[in-house]
């Protein structure tokens, strides 16, 4: 089916939107309103984009509204939840954007262990009220993510090993599809739905509220090791080797990144989930490892750990990253990141390989949306400056570093790390699940109305 052409909003029925403003709780922020420049920004500093109306619902039916006027008004529609797409998908040029960060009530079961959560909340936000309990669930590593993108996409965080991606806690969803319906999925209703949103993105609707499984987590033992750059190449090598032998409650992220002090370091983060003292046990090799510049890992709080590395990526900054799964590390594969690291013209830049492993891995490929089961590393490249004049020489060293890691990394990538890279890659995310998820598609969104994403046409 072709998709309909849409307005973004230059022809607007200004009587329609009178209207459709004086219904809502929530507010319609437009250009010239105070807060317009301020509700249009999202993570990244890059994207700079300027909706005809910005609508911040209140509440899932201000979602369904919007969808609805949306669709009348043949209005191109961006939704978003935390804004921390890198590649910008939650805000578009003219037409709605659908912001759900306004929508942060919450509910724990602590007799259940389970969450209602809705779209809005963040992965701080949402921890603290689950910590209160003693309980957590599996979201990112730095506490200002939205928790819809991230879970949407999947979701790889400190608890992977032990309780799965974000998406494997889900237990059911609210969605607003692209026609206006509310419909709630889970195990025994609209299955092949509550199948798609667990690694679909935002293809199928937009998911209003998320129900989580939760489980006893905290107080864990984490941190990081910190390493000269000069030593890299062992410290890399001792990463690979000690990730891949270590027990489900542990997770790991190599990182490569720049000091307080100024100086480019290799280091080793890590979370052990279960008692301090097996933890104490279990990274015990890390922290005898070589000659670390620091030892950082202790005992912390869950909300604590979910932090350590907020000061390194905060919002309003500008990113381009690039990205791949690898299976492991090779000798040549790491000659190659310091031969890269060596020039790189940000100090700001990062490399991140964040670990997926355990119950994430082992769950089939086609059980969710989600397809990349196996033991590996999301290895990102995150460039990251703040002079807009930097970006041209940025970019081109990212895209370099990424060409010349090819020969090591595998043909597939996370969605959530996606950039805006064309149909191949954006087929590389979903991999095997395309088909399934493109006929999914066809039964809830035909027209291809939700399509500021990392964007599966609807095709039998
Ligand atoms: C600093 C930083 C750290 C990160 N760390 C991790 C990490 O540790 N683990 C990990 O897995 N990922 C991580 N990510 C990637 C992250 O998962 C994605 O950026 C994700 O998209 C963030 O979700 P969001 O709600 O903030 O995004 P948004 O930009 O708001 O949305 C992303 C996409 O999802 C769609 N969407 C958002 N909300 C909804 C909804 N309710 N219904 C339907 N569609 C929706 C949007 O339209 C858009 O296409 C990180 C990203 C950043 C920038």
């Amino acid at each position: 089916m072709t998709e309909p052409p849409v307005t973004t909003g230059a022809a607007l029925d200004e009587a329609a939107v009178q209207k459709f403003k004086a219904s809502l709780r929530g507010e319609l922020v437009r250009p010239g309103d105070d807060s317009y420049d301020v509700a249009r920004k999202v993570y990244n500093a890059m994207i700079d984009k300027r909706p005809a109306m910005i609508v911040r619902c209140a509440g899932a039916a201000e979602v369904i509204s919007a969808v609805n006027f949306a669709r009348i008004q043949n209005l191109l529609v961006a939704v978003r939840g935390g804004g921390h797409s890198v590649a910008g998908k939650a805000v578009c040029d003219g037409g709605m954007l659908i912001d759900l960060s306004t929508m942060k009530g919450m509910r724990v079961d602590p007799a259940s262990r389970t969450a209602r959560a809705q779209a809005g909340l963040r992965l701080g936000e949402f921890d603290r009220e689950t910590q209160a309990f003693g309980l957590a669930t599996t979201l990112g590593t730095v506490s200002n993510t939205g928790i819809a993108g991230l879970t949407l996409g999947g979701g790889i965080g400190w608890l992977n090993g032990k309780h799965g991606l974000a998406c494997d806690n889900l237990l059911s969803v609210d969605v607003v599809t692209a026609d206006g319906r509310f419909l709630t999925a889970s195990a025994s209703e609209n299955e092949d739905l509550f199948w798609g949103v667990r690694g679909g993105s935002g293809n199928l609707g937009i998911v209003t509220s998320f129900e989580y499984q939760l489980h006893a987590v905290g107080p864990v033992l984490g941190g990081m090791v910190l390493y000269e750059l000069s030593k890299a190449k062992e410290v890399f090598r001792f990463f690979d080797e000690f990730s891949h032998t270590c027990p489900d409650e542990l997770s790991t992220l190599g990182l490569c990144v720049t000091a307080p002090d100024g100086n480019r370091v290799i280091a080793i983060a890590a979370c052990y989930c279960g008692s301090l003292e097996e933890g104490e046990r279990v990274l015990k090799p890390l922290r005898t490892f070589g000659s670390p510049l620091a030892d950082m890992i202790q005992p912390m709080k869950y909300v604590e750990m979910q932090s350590i590395l907020d000061a390194g990526l905060p919002p309003g900054q500008w990113h381009y990253w690039k990205s791949n799964f690898v299976r492991s590390l090779s000798g040549d594969a790491i000659e190659t990141l310091m031969q890269h690291v060596a020039t790189v013209p940000s100090p700001l830049t990062a490399l991140f390989l964040q670990q997926m492993h355990g119950a994430a891995s082992r769950v089939r490929p086609t059980e969710t949306a989600f397809v990349h089961r196996r033991e590996q590393y999301d290895f990102i490249i995150p460039s990251i400056w703040i002079d807009p004049a930097d970006s041209e020489k940025n970019i081109k060293w990212t895209r370099e570093l990424w060409e010349a890691m090819q020969p090591f990394v595998e043909q597939t990538v996370y969605v959530n790390s996606l950039g805006d890279e064309g149909d191949e890659r954006v087929r590389a995310a979903y991999g095997v699940n395309y088909k399934r998820l493109a006929e999914l598609k066809i039964k809830y969104d035909p027209t291809n109305f939700f399509r500021l994403n990392q964007n599966i046409r609807p095709s039998a």
